[in-house]
């Protein structure tokens, strides 16, 4: 691993088994993330996206070590410069890991203990990792709370004293209570009014490019993520299907579900006209996938012989453009402006 990236994931698989009958014997699999392979480097947002239920979500909790991967390394590089692969790592030794890799979630309300007050909710961590307590941790909050544009006055208020905005807020500012290095944001903005969702994006963006995070951000739309990150990776059925630089996935998507994505973002010049792609039928469960690639069953495109029989490969077809798709080279996509 290079030392401009920060995070390196090979081929994480995350099998969930699936218990049936009185003994709750393993009956089969749901195959959440299949084989999945992405870096990240220093100071870069990756968007990840796709439609619910994709394993987007289970991705970034895997990252984290929420759950134990099924398989794969997840290759981190340490403040100190050390690199560990957090998928092997001993649960007694992920804890200080926790300081440097942090999640924000999507439900602000949810996440939050109604019960206690913001300066609880977001000093708990600095108390857990031994870091303030006290008057110290009193103006750490206060501090955090200015940093993410919350009046640090407010802070004996309960969560539900604030609006869904502010109270994403706190939950970003009890993500950065710790000084983290790597947030995976999990839908972040998705349980917010659109108005709202601009302001929390606009935040994280200016924070990320404050404190030099480094972000993996998952979201269903990929208007959301569209400005926000440098590079998307998509997901279909808990495997990645393309990759590439934001600019170049919104102007020249080569994989068919891409296309239909990309459709669905409303262009900046309201001049430009686009053809929204609806996907007919359903996400196949991942418990059961269809056969050769995944997406043959809802693709246009689709072939009844390589498609439907054999499994395409994540390739790098164009420079640093990544994509899952037998026809890649043959098919001229829509883009945005393309
Ligand atoms: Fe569609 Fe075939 Fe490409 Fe799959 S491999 S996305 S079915 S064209």
């Amino acid at each position: 691993m290079n030392d401009e990236y920060i995070l390196e994931v090979n081929n994480l698989k995350q099998h969930f088994p699936i218990r049936t009958g009185f003994f709750q014997r393993v009956t089969g699999h749901i195959k959440a993330v299949d084989g999945v392979s992405f870096a990240v480097k220093r100071n870069e947002v990756l968007g990840l996206v796709g439609e619910s239920g994709c394993g987007k979500t289970t991705v970034g909790r895997t990252v984290l070590r929420l759950y134990d991967p099924t398989a794969g390394d997840i290759w981190y590089r340490t403040e100190r410069g050390e690199r560990i692969n957090v998928a092997t790592l001993k649960a007694r030794d992920i804890k200080p890991l926790r300081r440097e890799m942090r999640m924000i979630f999507q439900d602000p309300f949810s996440s939050l203990n109604p019960r206690r007050t913001v300066k609880d909710l977001i000093g708990e961590p600095l108390l857990i990792h031994g870091i303030a307590k006290g008057k110290a941790m009193e103006e750490r909050v206060a501090a955090l709370m200015t940093e993410v544009g919350l009046d640090p006055n407010y802070m004996e208020r309960y969560p539900h004293e604030f609006s869904g905005g502010q109270r994403q807020r706190i939950g970003i500012a009890r993500t950065l209570s710790l000084s983290p290095r790597l947030i995976i944001a999990d839908e972040p903005v998705s349980a917010l009014d659109v108005s709202v969702q601009a302001q929390v994006l606009n935040l994280l963006q200016g924070l990320k490019d404050e404190l030099g995070l480094t972000l993996i951000f998952i979201a269903h739309d990929l208007s959301v993520v569209e400005h926000i990150s440098d590079r998307i990776a998509v997901m279909y059925v808990g495997k990645i299907v393309e990759m590439s630089p934001s600019e170049e996935l919104l102007r020249h998507p080569l994989h068919p579900y891409a296309e239909a994505l990309v459709s669905a973002v409303p262009p900046a010049d309201p001049d430009i006209k686009t053809q929204r792609i609806i996907l007919e039928g359903d996400v196949p469960s991942p418990a059961n996938p269809p056969s050769g690639c995944v997406f043959h069953p809802r693709c246009r495109y689709a072939n009844q012989s390589t498609c439907v029989e054999v499994e395409p490969v994540l390739e790098e077809i164009e420079p640093d453009h990544f994509v899952a798709c037998h026809l890649a080279r043959e098919l001229h996509l829509a883009g945005i402006g393309g």
